[in-house]
């Protein structure tokens, strides 16, 4: 994409793609790169030049979007257009929210930032540091300091629509509504932080917490939500939230006869949940006052978000280049243009 100068307003909804490149496990495999981005805000599917027939996914193999960005972008530049006009929000008083969609590989821990072990990822050049860093600098501005804003972060994953906090040994948290349908995570960490390097230090802490300890959601990461949250309390209530999440794997073509129980099982609660995750964002963007958001933990536990006059929403959807993604990556768009 093309990034244009000067300030990014936040939409209510914002809805982006980004392209990563080929690696070097599709490149040994001669896989074909089918995904071009050729304008700002445009992806293109393309046929090869081997016969593979497209039409068989798709009637229109363009997709339009706010923004698309290309291999060559970096997360500097994908975070700028998406998640940085969100922190605004908060300091507002506002929920503000970021998803990273796709597939297993297709790059949202990347966008993200989260650091797991034996990948080369650095989570201080990731959205959720960069987020951090706009937080602190916006909390030193005259107009802010004088509100007494404290900033908190907590770290939790969903699996199989059970809460897991990072922050605490992995423990498993139960969720609560009262009669006001106010959702609760009951026992939820919610660590003070003073810089942004305190938010790097959770990350790392709770990232390694996802993929080591006991409980089956270790064996595979890319099967829950990770949820980041920071939290500008002003008196003790919470006066903005902002919502960093990397969703579980969107993958399609998970064989049904040769999956066992366990996956099939998890492969259908991703389903919902994202299902249910469309659903709100859908009812966000058309002032909904129904938001079906008990369809799922993620969107339960996320409430907060798709409820309010100043709620923001922005969501990155990943796509891989190959022609061996093809599946997944229409699956993706599809998704992400509903949801705009
Ligand atoms: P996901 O979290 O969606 O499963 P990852 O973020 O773990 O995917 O990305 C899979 C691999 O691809 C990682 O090794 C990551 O470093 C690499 N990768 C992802 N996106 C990019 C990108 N835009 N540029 C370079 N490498 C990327
Ligand atoms: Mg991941």
């Amino acid at each position: 994409m093309v990034p244009k100068k000067g300030k990014v307003e936040a939409h209510r909804i914002c809805v982006c793609v980004r392209k990563r490149p080929l690696n070097n496990k599709e490149v040994t495999k001669n896989d074909i790169d089918v995904v071009s981005i050729p304008g700002n805000g445009t992806l293109l599917l393309h046929e090869p030049k081997q016969k593979v027939d497209l039409t068989k996914y798709l009637d229109n193999q363009v997709f339009h979007f706010d923004y698309s960005f290309d291999e060559s972008s970096t997360n500097d530049l994908v975070y700028r257009f998406t998640a940085k006009p969100l922190v605004q929000t908060i300091f507002d008083g506002g929920m503000a929210t970021c998803f990273a969609y796709g597939q297993t590989g297709s790059g949202k821990t990347h966008t993200m930032g989260g650091d797991f072990s034996g990948k080369s990822q650095n989570s201080a050049n990731g959205i959720y540091a960069m987020a951090a860093q706009d937080v602190f600098s916006l909390l030193k501005q005259r107009r802010y300091s004088s509100l007494d804003l404290c900033p908190y972060v907590t770290f939790f994953e969903i699996y199989n629509s059970k809460v897991f906090d990072l922050l605490n040994k992995k423990a498993k948290l139960r969720v609560l509504e009262d009669e006001k349908q106010q959702v609760q995570v009951v026992g939820l960490q919610e660590m003070y932080i003073s810089c942004a390097e305190d938010v790097i230090k959770m990350i790392e802490m709770g990232s390694a917490c996802r993929t080591s300890g006991q409980t089956s959601a270790n064996a595979n990461s890319s099967r829950s939500h990770a949820v980041l949250q920071v939290i500008l309390r002003r008196r003790n209530q919470v006066h903005g939230k902002f919502s960093l999440v990397d969703l579980a794997g969107n993958e399609r073509g998970i064989d049904v006869r040769s999956s066992d129980r366990q996956t099939l099982v998890e492969t259908a609660e991703i389903n919902r949940s994202l299902l249910a995750l469309k659903e709100c964002i859908r009812s966000l963007g058309m002032d909904s006052h129904h938001i079906p958001f008990r369809m799922s933990k993620l969107t339960q536990v996320l409430r907060d978000s798709f409820i309010g006059e100043n709620s923001r929403t922005c969501m990155i959807a990943m796509v891989s280049p190959g022609m061996s993604s093809c599946d997944s990556t229409v699956n993706t768009l599809r998704y992400a243009d509903r949801v705009k």
